[in-house]
């Protein structure tokens, strides 16, 4: 870090001087050379017309001789080199020069644009004489017609000289002053890279950051800004992080004080998250980072979850043999799922006591029940003919006794069906031919009522595999209902099968159930209107004990109902 933005500002620095002084060495020289050439031009123009209107009589007189001799002296005396040349180019004089020995000048840019009759300047490396020249040419005319033409040159070595000259001592000066600004880039750089350096460190701690870390650079300028900045935010990341390890422990302490066991798995299976209860409940011991498939060796368990992931679900599952009931909620925008194992064994036990005194009650009930339901017959018999007040008391003795028998017989079948070793016979059952041997039993309970009974039938058979009296139990449980809670219009059967499948739905026009009881109606003695359903006959279990025959065959009974405007129960078996 140090060493990179020290070097960065550095050889930056660096480059931008070395351009600077270059640029500036280059055009001052460019200026220099312009200058002096400028400058030497005018020097030469300034003698030019004095020294044509000198030397045209020699010319025009064709007095060469005598035209050498002058030209040659006067370019020695005023140290400048002076040539003249005629129309066609040839020398005529030179002042450093034996004009024999030279050649055409005619082709020379300064000649040719004088011969035209403008005067005009050039710098060129002089073959005669070896040397860069500065050279200014004018015509000579007579008339309109040109003559020949004069032309003044100088060596351009002195500026070359000078510019040499300038040029070691811009070296000498450059040398020095390169130094000097390397040392205050030094300084410079320093300067600036320190304080960056001094956040850098204050940073790091063992190579890494930790919140909380104060930096110490006490500079005014943006970098002390900066590190005031990264105070103020580390004192809150620092906060944020006491704040969430607080949090986090609370959870942990939450979680672990939880009896359930819990459970928190990734995408895949493998267990993020799990409190002591989960752990107790495991095959085995450290079950951090395992997947739940070798944490809970249960394949119920593991059926359950690789199914749950997808959606929320619960189940009842024996682990360690006790009952647990295990539910798993995916949490879908961090991608896991939380499984909750409720252990419900006690409970279970308790319902098991329950159903056991139950049962024994109701059959400890059932003989003496069936005795007064005799007697009572018996003795309305006998006063059938006595009018009085006894025949009425013993009629309501008789519908009592019938509704405890009925309760009695209801409770022994639910328990009979709860019971583990009972086994279903299971047939072929042709469901046409049984729901209408239903139908027929109940065809003048629904004629007495005034209601029409109508099933609807598809072609082909409709054959489940089943046990013939647990379905026309469930069948007889809930047509019954559709006709004893409808009041007037028709009870609808419909039954229709596809590969997997068949469906009987019985739709009535009654009372309907409202939608807050809808959710309850299976449980046991669970009735919308206690009074109407005594006064039916209702013992509440009927359909408690037809959810149960529907599940025994795996099926399922749905039901959908609106306030007087009817109810529809489906009962789904697989074929
Ligand atoms: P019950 O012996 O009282 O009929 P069930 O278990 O058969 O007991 O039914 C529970 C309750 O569900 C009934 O008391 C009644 O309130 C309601 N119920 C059942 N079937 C119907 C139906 N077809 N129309 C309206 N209510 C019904």
């Amino acid at each position: 870090m140090r060493k990179n933005i020290f070097l960065k500002i550095f050889l930056g620095y660096l480059a931008v001087l070395t351009l600077v002084f270059s640029a500036t060495v280059t055009s001052s020289f460019k200026i220099i050379r312009s200058n002096y050439i400028h400058t030497t031009r005018d020097f030469l123009k300034r003698p030019s017309i004095a020294v044509r209107d000198l030397t045209k009589p020699m010319l025009e007189n064709k007095d060469l001789e005598k035209l050498n001799a002058y030209v040659g002296d006067l370019g020695r005396r005023m140290g400048i080199r002076i040539t003249v040349i005629d129309k066609k180019g040839r020398v005529l004089a030179d002042s450093e020069k034996d004009p024999l020995l030279m050649e055409n000048h005619g082709n020379r840019p300064e000649v040719t644009s004088a011969l035209r009759g403008s005067p005009k300047s050039a710098t060129r490396y002089s073959t005669t004489l070896k040397k860069y020249m500065l050279y200014y040419a004018i015509p000579y005319r007579s008339k309109e017609h040109v003559l020949g033409v004069l032309r003044l040159s100088i060596p351009l070595n002195n500026i070359d000289t000078l510019l040499d000259s300038l040029k070691k001592r811009i070296l000498e000066v450059a040398l020095i002053v390169l130094l000097i600004s390397i040392l205050a880039g030094l300084i410079l750089s320093r300067i600036i890279s320190e304080p960056v350096r001094r956040l850098a460190d204050s940073f790091k701690s063992n190579g890494k950051w930790s919140p909380g870390v104060n930096v110490s650079v006490e500079s005014e300028d943006e970098i002390g800004e900066l590190a005031k900045g990264f105070n103020t935010m580390a004192e809150r990341l620092e906060s944020s992080f006491t704040e969430i390890s607080h949090q986090r422990n609370e959870l942990e302490s939450i979680i672990s004080s939880i009896s359930e066991g819990l459970l928190v798995l990734d995408r895949e299976g493998k267990i993020i998250k799990y409190n002591k209860a989960a752990e107790y409940i495991s095959d085995i011991k450290d079950i951090q980072g395992k997947y739940y498939w070798e944490a809970f060796l249960s394949r119920d368990l593991q059926e359950f979850v690789s199914k749950g992931i997808e959606g929320p679900s619960r189940k009842e599952i024996i682990l360690k043999n006790r009952t647990f009931i295990v539910s798993i909620t995916p949490v879908r925008p961090v991608d896991l799922s939380v499984v909750v194992m409720h252990d419900i064994t006690e409970l279970k036990e308790m319902d098991g006591l329950k159903r056991d005194l139950v049962t024994s009650v109701s059959h400890e009930l059932r003989t003496p029940l069936t005795v007064i339901k005799g007697f009572t017959e018996t003795l309305i018999e006998e006063n059938k003919e006595k009018a009085g007040p006894d025949n009425k008391y013993l009629s309501i003795i008789k519908h009592n006794t019938d509704r405890l028998i009925n309760i009695v017989r209801d409770l022994l079948e639910l328990s009979s069906l709860e019971d583990k070793e009972s086994r279903l016979n299971i047939e072929d059952v042709d469901l046409k031919a049984l729901i209408q041997a239903v139908l027929t039993g109940l065809s003048e309970q629904a004629k007495a009522k005034g209601l029409s009974l109508n099933s609807s039938v598809s072609q082909t058979p409709v054959v489940v595999r089943g046990d013939a009296f647990r379905l026309e139990q469930l069948f007889t449980n809930i047509i019954d209902n559709a006709i004893k809670y409808t009041d007037k219009g028709s009870v609808d059967i419909s039954i229709s099968s596809d590969a997997n499948y068949a469906r009987v739905e019985i739709k009535d026009t009654g009372i309907g159930i409202p939608r807050e009881h809808l959710r309850r109606i299976f449980d046991r003695f669970y009735v919308v209107d206690k009074s109407r359903s005594r006064k039916l006959g209702g013992t509440g279990l009927g359909l408690a004990i037809a959810k149960h025959i529907a599940e025994l065959h795996t099926g399922s009974i749905k039901v959908d109902s609106a306030p007087y405007r009817g109810t529809s129960f489906t009962v789904i078996l697989p074929c």
